[in-house]
């Protein structure tokens, strides 16, 4: 089956002005980038480097380890760390491209660097209600991913055959994780022809599937064990799952970023629960909350209401200033309201 051109063509006129005209690149995603974050941004950045153009991937904070296999990894540009180095670049800069986010709180202290900078601004997103700061936004909700968004812009652009290995394995990288392994959001039969081109280009889905779905460290092996076994609460009358992990929890499987990466959805599993909360208290006074659902429980809604984050339908997140159980006091405050996006039991 042949990919579905399903860009408007004004998007795709725009965008290959863009890519053709521009010479310096910077391109960005979201604090705490995931594979499909980062892997649209590496998937980018080689092929822009291949049409000659100089860019780079600048990411707000350090991104976790476990995605350190993605080529290219190794030249990304920290702003919290190189902040001096970040506003030369955008400086000179005459092209930036913004992946995976859709508001610029979501970039942290790189927000007002690049709302300030003079270079055009593309974004590529697939969260809901963009916020409007570029010159172009394709903000494509429907998608999986970014970067099976991304796939679509290049080939209705013409740019996949400049497509290589590199580019094949970060773009598919972003397909994998978004989806879970293609366990969800993943009915799109384009998902599937978009897998075949980049199998095309050198793609290696099987070791990709083994170095970013399943290579973890012992102590993650074990702190997820630890929480499914000691912390899942299960509110049954609710249809809610509830996992927290505290600070001395945390540091007693010497916890890093990304430890703990899909431990949320694991609760889902069970039949009746329909949607499954994570607090990770990585503070004293500062908790990541992380919400997935299943059908149309909204928990981009409950993370909004309770939180001041988002997300999408199944899966969404915010920050908290608190205690993991203040937090937790809190959405149990709400839970009657929450109640009726449930079905039936
Ligand atoms: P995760 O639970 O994997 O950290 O995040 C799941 C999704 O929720 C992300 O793809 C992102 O869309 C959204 N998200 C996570 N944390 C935040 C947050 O602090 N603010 C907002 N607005 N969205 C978030
Ligand atoms: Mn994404």
């Amino acid at each position: 089956m042949e990919l579905q051109r399903s860009i408007d063509i004004p998007d795709i006129e725009q965008f290959t002005k863009f890519v053709t005209e521009g010479s310096q690149f910077v391109i960005t995603c979201h604090m705490t980038p995931d594979g499909d974050a980062l892997g649209s941004s590496l998937g980018l950045c080689h092929i822009l480097r291949r049409m000659g153009k100089s860019a780079v991937v600048v990411t707000p904070d350090t991104p976790a380890s476990t995605l350190d296999f993605l080529p290219g990894f190794q030249d990304i540009v920290i702003a919290s760390r190189y902040p001096e180095r970040v506003r030369r670049m955008l400086a000179d800069a005459d092209t930036i491209v913004c992946l995976d986010f859709n508001s610029l709180k979501r970039i942290d202290r790189l927000a007002p660097m690049i709302e300030r900078c003079e270079a055009a601004k593309i974004l590529i997103d697939h969260h809901l209600n963009p916020d409007d700061f570029a010159d172009l936004t394709i903000s494509r909700p429907e998608q999986s991913s970014t970067c099976a968004l991304l796939f679509h812009i290049l080939w209705q652009a013409g740019i996949y055959d400049l497509m290589d290995e590199e580019s094949a394995t970060c773009i598919y990288t972003g397909m994998l994780t978004d989806t879970g392994n293609f366990s969800y959001n993943s009915n799109d039969p384009d998902l599937y022809s978009i897998i075949s081109l980049l199998l095309a280009k050198g793609l290696d889905k099987d070791e990709v599937y083994t170095l970013a779905w399943n290579t973890h460290r012992a102590e993650s092996l074990r702190i997820n064990g630890y929480a499914l076994y000691r912390k899942m609460q299960i509110f049954p009358d609710h249809q809610l799952a509830v996992i927290i992990l505290d600070r001395k929890e945390l540091n007693e499987f010497s916890y890093v970023k990304g430890d703990t990466e899909g431990l949320v959805n694991r609760p889902l599993a069970v039949p009746g629960v329909t949607w499954s909360v994570y607090l990770r208290q990585d503070e004293a006074d500062f908790v990541k909350v992380s919400m997935r659902s299943k059908g149309r429980f909204p928990v981009n809604l409950v993370c909004e209401r309770l939180f001041g984050g988002g997300g999408h339908l199944n899966a969404a997140g915010g920050e908290f200033t608190g205690t993991a159980a203040a937090a937790l006091e809190k959405i149990m405050g709400a839970l009657d309201d929450f109640d009726k996006h449930l079905d039936p039991a």
